[in-house]
């Protein structure tokens, strides 16, 4: 089974793993995508196990493209 996420912990672990900010509120589970914005200002969406296990935890325009699919 998934370990359990909520905002809060997802909130942790963006702001200890990445130089990004979670600005999405509210936490509903792997499949939804939330709202990041990027230490260059820009915001963009992912899911967090995109974020977490691609490491997928930048902007596309920071984030080497590679890794996208
Ligand atoms: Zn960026």
């Amino acid at each position: 089974m998934n370990k359990r996420w909520t905002i809060g912990k997802i909130n942790e672990f963006v702001e200890n793993n990445s130089e990004s900010k979670l600005l999405t509120t509210e936490y509903q589970g792997f499949s939804q995508k939330l709202l990041f914005e990027c230490e260059c200002g820009n915001k963009f969406e992912k899911t967090f196990k995109k974020f977490k296990n691609n490491n997928q935890r930048k902007c596309d325009a920071c984030q080497s493209p590679k890794a996208s699919r």
